[in-house]
């Protein structure tokens, strides 16, 4: 894959001697962010052009589940069908946890205000949505509810700042196809909407007008560049940049080193590229999403996950990325999972898991695990005192998970990042990786410069840009593609309002 861009990134318009097509808005990248900027645009009433570098539409967001998370507003009307309650202040109490001084206030206020209406824009596409909710712990949903806990809800501490709600909305149909459904509904009203769409075309470099403002790009197209007069201004929604080995080398070093990209192979940060180019400011280029799918089957969750000197790190109660994130803090990247036989049992995701100790006692357990000495059975006496009672003063792992580990055999298995991506099997096990870093953006979508100041014509959304989910450990599935469409949204009304 040639992930180079031409050195002349930013071009001056008069350097243009014929435009092959000219637009009011020119949006790169068919995405759920681009899809959804694109629709919003055509609908305001522009005349709408999209690239898209692969044959077809789709990006990341096809090859989802697309879980958005929604809620707020006293509940979506998904939640509301299944007996939730969801306030836009509980929701934001939940976002503004989960993201920590990472968050942007002002992002995660608009997010919580739409969230639910967004849901009803959602389904009005056409997209599937079943008035039911799938409980249990779980990645997605394989039967076709479409509500579940998708974060850390139900976990501390975040059960003390906000009440537990599912926010994950999922597409319903048997099996994990969520993404190209949505997609498949979005890009038919596109395409209603009068957008045209130009696909095996890749964006090179973004126009300049001589007041500064963003008109334009040139593309490569058969081979041979094509230019794009935009009048009112040009969105970028060409996703994140986990395919770009440089870029994650630079912003991701270590995480690099053991976690797998996760992503469409266009993830390689073409759009944040060009946005730095055109003098727009990058933030949290250093936050990932990890996913550490343990679970399904939830009983795996009344083990003990442990790190090489034996110690417990982290309630097991955590979501997938959360879980993720803090093992991958430990020494080593090393983890492991002690577990009892009533609760064993191979994990979907994280096939070939290697046992590597086992015994009708701890005592026996600890002979055989690469542990110091004597520390299992510490770290295992005081989890057992403390679980009887139903808890856990160390990491608060909820009521409903825990029991001391005392009916033999036991089994203590290995989940070490290098392990895992050793014997990763395509689409499914970790730790799996993507990127929460991009171009600044107000909530309208307009790129900031390095003074904070919008860089004129020019806007951003989804994956390029750094939005609503900005941290790997509070990370709840569904806060990308949700975040992606919904600011998409919110790009494409703007740059259609922009006034030229
Ligand atoms: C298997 C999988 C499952 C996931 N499940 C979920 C989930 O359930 N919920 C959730 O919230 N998140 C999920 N994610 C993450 C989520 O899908 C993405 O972060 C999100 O969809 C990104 O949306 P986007 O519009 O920014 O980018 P994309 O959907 O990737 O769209 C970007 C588009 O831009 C195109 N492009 C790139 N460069 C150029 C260029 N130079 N010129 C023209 N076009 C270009 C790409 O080809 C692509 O079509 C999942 C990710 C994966 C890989």
């Amino acid at each position: 894959m040639n992930a180079n861009l031409p050195v002349d990134k930013i071009r001056p318009l008069q350097s243009v001697a014929r435009f092959d097509y000219e637009t009011d808005v020119l949006v790169c990248g068919y995405g759920g962010a681009g899809a959804a900027a694109a629709l919003e645009a055509a609908l305001a009433g522009a005349q709408v052009l999209v690239l898209e570098r692969a044959s077809a539409g789709g990006g990341a967001t096809a090859m989802s589940s697309c879980e958005m998370y929604l809620g707020g507003s006293g509940g979506t009307a998904l939640q509301k069908a299944t007996g939730f309650e969801d306030s836009t202040e509980n929701m934001a109490a939940y976002l503004r946890e989960a993201l920590g001084p990472l968050g942007d206030d002002e992002r995660i206020r608009c997010y919580a205000e739409g969230a639910a209406a967004h849901f009803d824009w959602a389904e009005s596409l056409g997209v599937p949505y079943k008035r039911a909710a799938f409980l249990e712990r779980t990645v997605v949903p394989l039967t076709d509810e479409s509500l579940l806990f998708t974060g850390n809800e139900k976990s501390h501490p975040f059960n003390r700042v906000a009440a537990p709600v599912p926010r994950g909305h999922v597409p319903s149909r048997e099996g994990d196809e969520g993404g190209q459904l949505f997609m498949n509904a979005i890009m038919a009203r596109v395409s209603e909407a009068g957008a045209e769409v130009l696909a095996d075309t890749r964006l090179l470099a973004l126009l300049r007008d001589e007041q500064g403002a963003i008109c334009g790009a040139v593309a490569k197209r058969e081979n041979r560049e094509i230019c794009i007069r935009a009048h009112r201004g040009v969105v970028l929604t060409t996703g994140g940049f986990v395919m770009n080995q440089e870029m994650t080398r630079q912003y991701l070093p270590e995480i690099n080193q053991y976690a797998v990209p996760y992503g469409s192979s266009n993830d390689i940060g073409d759009g944040i590229v060009l946005g730095l180019a055109a003098g727009g400011q990058v933030i949290n280029m250093d936050q990932a999403f990890l996913s550490f799918p343990l679970y399904p089957p939830a009983k795996l969750t009344y083990g003990v996950l442990l790190n090489a000197r034996g110690e417990r790190y982290i309630n097991e109660d955590a979501y997938l990325a959360r879980l993720a994130w803090y093992s991958c803090q430990q020494p080593g990247q090393k983890f492991y999972l002690l577990v009892q036989e009533e609760d064993y049992a191979a994990s979907d995701y994280l096939e070939r898991a290697p046992v590597v100790a086992t015994g009708d006692t701890i005592a026996e357990v600890a002979a055989e695990a690469p542990f110091p000495a004597g520390k299992l059975e510490q770290t295992v006496s005081y989890f057992n005192q403390y679980a009887a009672q139903g808890e856990d003063p160390l990491f608060h792992k909820a009521a409903e998970w825990l029991k001391p580990l005392s009916k033999p055999p036991y089994a203590l298995v290995e989940y070490s990042a290098n392990e895992m991506r050793a014997v990763i099997v395509p689409g499914s096990a970790g730790p799996l990786m993507f990127t929460l870093g991009g171009l600044k953006t107000r909530t309208t979508g307009e790129v900031l410069d390095v003074s904070d100041r919008p860089i004129p014509g020019l806007y951003a959304a989804g994956r390029a840009t750094a939005g609503l989910p900005r941290s790997g450990k509070g990370y709840a599935s569904g806060m990308s593609v949700g975040d992606a469409t919904f600011f998409g949204r919110r790009a494409g009304q703007a740059v259609a309002a922009r006034s030229i």
